[in-house]
């Protein structure tokens, strides 16, 4: 079965599920479907074998892709995977300067915290949530230009979107651009390999992908303008964007804290860019099925509720498997949720203007049928003669 049969058919199987009669609805949910139809480009290697299971490349063809896909000077339109990974690796400056010269266990900790809960919770809040979801609406621009720039920039918006969207859609099917079951380097140089937006979209299609992105406040790459560059944002705009971003936190952080405090935070962008990119495999349980009774309630794949991605960014990705469009994914009393806490705290002063929470949906329809279960199960097993 070839990619686009299998997107077909899970398109319409979709669209059967949801059995709405608002044609306008209809209509608009097949236009999405068929936007995200093929809108990503093909890796050399392709997702299927020929009987349609997951091809599953060596690491040699990884890598061979991979330096391929970085290679802007055969292609100007590959920046994107260039410059991801440029100004990733360009944080291991700062990162070495900050352990030759101004190491301390404090800065350490400053970093520790920075890299893991502050730029996880906002990765959640900006690219997860709002970016790709639209979990919750800003009432002003302004607010969701403070949020967007809220940490040290370190992904770009289309990076992130347009392939988050086909993730939800093929999840661990062939297609998918970090499908678990393609191994732990398949997800790691996915952002290259498989999440790059096509370079051939014709412009109509071109225009409906860029959709999945005008409520972030990019500037829109026009039709001519993404046959140039082949991307939805413009390369120099971008640059100019990392470049004030970081020109501004660096002077914020150095006036709290001196260059060590800003060599400190800016070297921690680096491991979170890396970390980050571990995520999606091991969100889904590294491929094998570590689902618990009680915790993980979405049983349609293999995401798992971890604990620690949950504690200090929020990401309950199996809850979120189960509500994608919720600007919360923390539902039970142990699983906090800083990027909710966030949202919440903006939509309480007005600067959100709706939300999407989901929560009192999963205690319904989830938690308490299970705990009710729960205790049916146990009442049964104490009273084995009356049962009988
Ligand atoms: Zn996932
Ligand atoms: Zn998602």
């Amino acid at each position: 079965m070839g990619w686009t049969t299998v997107l077909q058919r899970k398109s319409a199987q979709k669209l059967a599920r949801r059995n709405t009669s608002s044609r306008s609805f209809r209509e608009r949910l097949g236009d999405y479907l068929a936007s995200l139809n093929s809108v990503l480009a093909f890796p050399s290697y392709g997702y299927e074998t020929a009987d349609g299971k997951l091809f599953i490349p060596t690491q040699r063809q990884l890598f061979r892709e991979f330096f391929s896909g970085l290679n802007v000077f055969s292609d100007r339109r590959k920046w994107v995977g260039f410059f991801s990974w440029a100004s990733n690796l360009a944080f291991g400056i700062p990162l070495a300067l900050f352990l030759i010269y101004h190491f301390s266990f404090p800065l350490l900790l400053a970093a520790f915290v920075y890299s893991m809960i502050i730029l996880g919770t906002h990765g959640t809040i900006w690219y997860h949530r709002y970016s790709t979801h639209r979990g919750y609406r800003f009432a002003h621009p302004i607010f969701r230009f403070i949020t967007k720039n809220l940490v040290v920039k370190i992904i770009v918006e289309e990076a992130y979107v347009v392939s988050h969207h086909v993730h939800h859609l093929m999840s661990e099917q062939p297609g998918d651009p970090y499908n678990v079951h393609g191994g732990w380097w398949y997800c790691f140089l996915a952002d290259v390999n498989h999440q790059a937006v096509a370079k051939d979209l014709p412009r109509a299609q071109y225009e409906r992908v860029a959709q999945m992105l005008d409520h972030t406040g990019i500037r829109l790459n026009s039709y001519e303008q993404y046959q140039r560059w082949g991307s939805i944002a413009h390369p120099l705009r971008t640059l100019a964007h990392f470049a004030l971003n970081w020109g501004f936190w660096y002077a914020v952080f150095y006036l709290i804290g001196g260059h060590g405090l800003a060599l400190a935070l800016f070297g921690s962008c680096g491991i979170w860019a890396m970390g980050v990119r571990t995520f999606n495999y091991d969100g889904h349980g590294g491929g094998k099925d570590k689902r618990q009774d009680g915790i993980d309630f979405n049983r349609r794949d293999l995401s798992i509720n971890q604990l620690w991605p949950g504690l200090v960014t929020g990401e309950w990705h199996n809850n979120h498997h189960l509500y994608p469009n919720g600007a919360r994914a923390g539902f039970l009393s142990h699983q906090l949720d800083y990027a909710w806490y966030y949202i919440w705290a903006l939509w309480k002063v007005g600067a959100v203007s709706s939300v999407r929470d989901p929560k009192a949906e999963f205690l319904r329809n989830h938690y308490a049928p299970w705990l009710a279960k729960k205790a049916a199960d146990k009442q049964r097993a104490l009273t084995p003669l009356e049962a009988s």
